[in-house]
C-alpha cells in the first residue's frame, strides 16, 4: 500500500468531497442530538483543506497529513474541529517516521492517533462519538490476515449504525441522556464516512470480474 505523494493528495481529496457531499446529512443527524452545526463545520474545514492541497504538492506525505490537521484544528470549530485537527495531526507526525506506509504502518500511527483523540476528548468507546467507528477501524486494520483495506468502509458503516443504540456521554448530545439513543451519532457518521472514502481511494479500483462481495462492497 505504499503510496506516492500525488496519490497521497487524490486520497485527501476524495477525503474532502465525500465530507462536502454529506454536509446536509451531517447537519441533520446533529439537529436530532446536537445543535445542527457538525455538516457547516465539516464542510468548511475540509473545503479549506481542498483548497490548499496544490500549495502542498511538494511536502512529504506525513507533512500533508499534518497540514491537512492545522488546517482542521483551525476552521471546522465546535467539539469536533479539535478532534479531527488532532487525529489528522498526529497521523501525519507518525506517517513521517516510516519510509513505507504499509497497512501495519497505517495500523500504528492509527493507533497514537487515535490515543491522542481520547486524551483531547477526555472520551473512551462506547459513549457515542467518532471513536466508536475509530476503534473498530484500527482493529480492522491491525489484523494482518483478515483485516483487507477494501472491507474497511463496511466495517466504518457498521460502526457508526452501531452507535444509534448507545447513550451519549460526551458532548451536547450528553444532555440528552437516555433521548440520546435511536439516532447515529453525528461525529460517528463523518468519520465513518471519511474512512470510507479513504479505503475506496487507497484499495484502488476493483479488479474487473471479481465476484467477491468484498470487492463489490468497495464499489459502493
Ligand atoms: P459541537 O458539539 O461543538 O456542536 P460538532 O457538532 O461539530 O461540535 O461535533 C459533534 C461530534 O463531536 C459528536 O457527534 C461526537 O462524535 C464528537 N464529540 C463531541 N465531544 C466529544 C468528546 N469529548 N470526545 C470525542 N468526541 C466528541
Ligand atoms: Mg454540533
Amino acid at each position: 500500500m505504499p503510496f506516492t505523494n500525488a496519490e497521497l493528495l487524490v486520497v485527501i481529496d476524495r477525503v474532502c468531497q465525500a465530507v462536502i457531499d454529506h454536509a446536509d446529512e451531517l447537519t441533520a443527524l446533529d439537529r436530532a442530538i446536537g445543535d445542527a452545526d457538525h455538516g457547516l463545520n465539516m464542510e468548511r474545514g475540509f473545503r479549506a483543506v481542498q483548497s490548499q492541497l496544490e500549495k502542498w504538492r511538494d511536502l512529504a506525505p506525513g507533512a500533508v497529513i499534518s497540514e491537512a490537521g492545522k488546517t482542521l484544528v483551525m476552521t471546522i470549530g465546535g467539539a469536533s474541529g479539535p478532534l479531527y485537527g488532532t487525529l489528522f495531526m498526529r497521523l501525519g507526525q507518525e506517517f513521517s517516521r516510516v519510509p513505507e506506509a504499509t497497512q501495519a504502518d497505517l495500523a500504528a500511527a492509527l493507533r497514537v492517533a487515535i490515543d491522542a483523540v481520547k486524551a483531547r476528548g477526555k472520551s473512551q468507546v462506547g459513549q457515542k462519538t467518532l471513536l466508536d467507528v475509530l476503534e473498530p477501524v484500527h482493529a480492522h486494520l491491525a489484523e494482518p490476515t483478515k483485516g483487507s483495506l477494501r472491507e474497511l468502509a463496511a466495517v466504518a458503516d457498521a460502526a457508526a449504525q452501531a452507535t444509534i443504540a448507545l447513550k451519549a456521554e460526551r458532548g451536547r448530545a450528553s444532555f440528552l441522556g437516555e433521548r440520546s439513543r435511536g439516532h447515529m451519532d453525528p461525529g460517528a457518521r463523518s468519520c465513518a464516512l471519511i474512512v470510507a472514502a479513504a479505503a475506496h481511494s487507497l484499495a484502488g479500483p476493483v479488479p474487473s470480474g471479481s465476484t467477491q462481495d468484498n470487492a463489490k462492497e468497495g464499489l459502493r
